[in-house]
C-alpha cells in the first residue's frame, strides 16, 4: 500500500501557516474552532466566507486537518496530534461585516453623491440620488409650502 501524500505543516506558509497554527491552538486548547469572522478579524483570511472555507478545505486535503461541519457549528480535528477543537457556534457568524464597503472595492461608485443642479434655485448641490433635484433649503422650503 502507498504512503500517503501527507504534506508535513513545516511546509505551510503564510496565511495557510497562520490558519494551520491558530486551529491547532484551538485544539490543544479545547477551545471552538474559529469562526470565519474571526479568521476575517485577524486578517487570516482575506476576502469572504467562501474564501474561509477554500482555506480550511486545502489544509484538509493537504491532509492536515479533519473537518466536521453542521448546520451552524464547525469542528477541526488536527491530524497531526489528533486533537479537536470544540464546535464552534456560529449562530452569529459574519451578518455584519460580511459587505463592509472595502470589501467591495469599486462598488460603492454607484451610491456616491452626484453633483446635482437644483431645480428651484439652479445651484449646485450634492445630490443623493435621482430622487433628489432640490438642494437642502429648496426642499424644507418646498414641505414647508406643501404643509
Ligand atoms: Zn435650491
Amino acid at each position: 500500500m502507498e504512503p500517503t501524500a501527507q504534506i508535513s505543516a513545516d511546509h505551510l506558509t503564510g496565511r495557510l501557516r497562520d490558519l494551520y497554527d491558530l486551529l491547532a491552538a484551538a485544539a490543544e486548547a479545547g477551545l471552538p474552532c474559529p469562526s470565519n469572522t474571526d479568521l476575517m478579524d485577524k486578517g487570516i483570511v482575506v476576502g469572504d466566507h467562501t474564501r474561509c472555507t477554500e482555506a480550511l478545505q486545502r489544509l484538509s486535503k493537504m491532509g492536515l486537518i479533519k473537518i466536521e461541519a453542521g448546520v451552524n457549528w464547525r469542528r477541526v480535528t488536527v491530524l497531526a496530534t489528533g486533537k479537536a477543537t470544540a464546535k464552534s457556534n456560529g449562530s452569529r457568524q459574519g451578518r455584519v461585516r460580511r459587505m463592509a464597503p472595502s470589501a467591495l472595492g469599486g462598488a460603492t461608485v454607484n451610491i456616491r453623491p452626484a453633483k446635482r443642479t437644483c431645480l428651484r434655485c439652479r445651484r449646485k448641490f450634492e445630490s443623493q440620488g435621482p430622487h433628489n433635484q432640490m438642494c437642502g433649503p429648496c426642499r424644507n422650503a418646498a414641505s414647508e409650502i406643501a404643509a
